[in-house]
């Protein structure tokens, strides 16, 4: 039983450490030598924009800029919605929210 716990937390702990790594290959190339850049700072503007200021990492070129990580649009609802938050909804969620609005539901 303990040998499962402990194996789920080292599963845990490696998960966290693959999404750590995913998150630093996310972003652009640099625009102009279109070589691999990596992210150095981040700031979030609100809970829907964040600017990322990323270094090209090839030395010749040095280029450094800020990107934005915008939330563009929902594709499943919130199960825990915060009211404050306007995002757009895509069609597909919104269809899928009107056919569950639109079932007969009984209480027993
Ligand atoms: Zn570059």
């Amino acid at each position: 039983m303990s040998t499962n716990v402990t194996q789920q937390k080292s599963l845990s702990c490696c998960w966290n450490l693959l999404e750590g790594l995913k998150m630093r290959v996310i972003g652009l190339p640099c625009p102009h030598c279109e070589q691999s850049v990596r992210a150095i700072k981040s700031r979030t503007m609100s809970p829907m924009l964040k600017e990322i200021t990323y270094r090209c990492q090839n030395e010749e070129c040095g280029h450094v800029f800020v990107a934005g990580l915008e939330v563009l649009r929902t594709l499943s609802l919130s199960a825990q919605p915060n009211y404050a938050v306007k995002i757009p909804i895509s069609q597909h969620a919104r269809a899928s929210a009107l056919n569950q609005l639109s079932l007969n539901l009984q209480v027993a």
